[in-house]
């Protein structure tokens, strides 16, 4: 499965020079931006005419992911007053809006003086204190209604946030009331309507059907409206998933793309499509590269223990799956006369869920190799508990262009950077 993922040169340059400066076992991230910025270009380009391409910067917010993605996109999708701070110090001003339960007061106060296009309203609570806060800064706030929708049983995918109880949205049968209350609040102007129902959507099939239900919904969603004409974004989220297991066979976003234009063109007033997309944009640009410390076998199994971990790499963890793993040995020609067998790949920390990949095959794997851990760049190191253990956190490493390796490189201390 791993053989699927050949590793760039230039990331391999990088990762053989930062090793060179590392004193100690290796464990970094290594993002590949041009890569991440063609993939943006790419989805980009896929989009049917007048649908537009948002970057939820909650799957990485490292500035450089920001600053590189930022140009490609229309526009960044923020949920926290630090995101605010993170996408209002990218070096590409670009469109922002401001969604997720449990705003502060402060964050919504913030986003509306930094200049937010619109809020995505989580709730009839939160109608109320965003028609206050707007009312004492004198400002006309536009804003879309968060819907949690009734959905078709067998379009639900692995981590669902609609169709169910969730904390998210507004639930369709409260979906009048909710307008009433946007329309009765003199500082706010509905202009449209979101709907983020699931992550991990790996079928193109059923994200299509998926659309194609919220776009049957919308007349009448919309219709519940004082002013109709008036709403006219249609925001349908993210959620396209990575298929870590076989990096060879991803989503079809070019597919998705195609059939929401067909579906677009054959309606009467159709609404303008906003995806804002975290993992799917994100996710193929990383890399979280670990040394082998030590080997072992135990009750039959193999397992090879490595700098690192799931403290920092939380992702196969949190979605129970075995990570592809990829041996770059210190020594290739040794390597490949050493023995074949299956290895569990584990960490550093003391308890038997620090394990990133089960029963992975390779051969002649020694003490001092590195693996590595492709598909890295989202929810990877932003959602781990680095803390845990008091291990010092891993480098990450940037990697600007393909030729020379001019890097940027971040300690895990927050706003060290240094530009090597
Ligand atoms: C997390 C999130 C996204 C991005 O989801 P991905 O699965 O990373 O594409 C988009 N919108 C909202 C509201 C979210 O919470």
């Amino acid at each position: 499965m791993a053989e699927c993922v050949t590793i760039p040169n230039h990331i391999l340059s990088a990762i053989a020079s930062h090793r060179q400066v590392c004193s100690e076992p290796m464990a970094a991230f290594f993002y590949d931006l041009p890569a991440l910025a063609a993939q943006g270009r790419a989805m980009k380009a896929a989009l049917p005419a007048g649908v537009e391409l948002y970057y939820a910067i909650k799957a990485n917010s490292e500035a450089a992911i920001i600053d590189t993605v930022a140009p490609v996109v229309d526009g960044l999708e923020l949920s926290s007053g630090g995101e605010i701070t993170r996408a209002c110090a990218c070096s590409t001003p670009r469109p922002w809006v401001l969604s997720g339960p449990g705003k502060l007061d402060t964050d919504m106060r913030e986003a509306m003086t930094r200049g937010v296009e619109a809020f995505h309203v989580e709730s009839l609570g939160e109608v109320a204190r965003l028609q206050a806060i707007a009312a004492s800064l004198d400002h006309l706030q536009p804003v879309l209604l968060r819907i949690n929708p009734a959905l078709p049983a067998d379009l639900s995918s692995r981590l669902r946030m609609a169709g169910t109880a969730t904390p998210f949205g507004i639930d369709e049968a409260h979906l009048a009331d909710a307008v009433r209350a946007v329309d009765d609040a003199p500082n706010l102007t509905l202009v449209g309507f979101h709907v983020h129902a699931m992550s991990h959507q790996t079928c193109e099939r059923r994200h299509q059907r998926l659309l194609a239900s919220y776009l049957e919904c919308w007349p009448r969603w919309r219709a519940l409206a004082h002013q109709p004409e008036r709403v006219t974004q249609l925001n349908v989220g993210g959620g396209i998933g990575v298929n870590y297991l076989q990096p060879s066979a991803q989503f079809d976003w070019p597919g998705l793309c195609e059939a929401l234009g067909e579906r677009l063109a054959a309606m009467h007033e159709p609404p303008r499509v906003r995806f804002e997309i975290g993992r799917f944009l994100s996710a193929f640009c990383g890399y979280y590269v670990i040394e082998v410390l030590d080997t072992k076998v135990s009750h039959g199994e193999g397992f090879l223990v490595c700098r690192g971990g799931t403290h920092q790499f939380r992702l196969p963890a949190a979605q129970g799956h075995d990570h592809p793993v990829i041996h770059l040995p210190c020594d290739p020609e040794r390597a490949i006369e050493g023995e074949r067998r299956s290895w569990t790949v584990v960490g550093q920390l003391c308890t038997p869920k620090d394990v990133l990949s089960r029963r992975q095959e390779m051969t002649g794997v020694a003490v001092g190799d590195l693996l590595v851990l492709p598909l890295a760049g989202a929810y990877g190191y932003n959602i781990s508990h680095a803390d845990f253990l008091c291990h010092p956190r891993p480098e990450q490493v940037f990697v600007r262009d393909s030729h020379e390796s001019r890097e940027l490189k971040t300690r895990g201390q927050r706003h060290a950077e240094t530009a090597s």
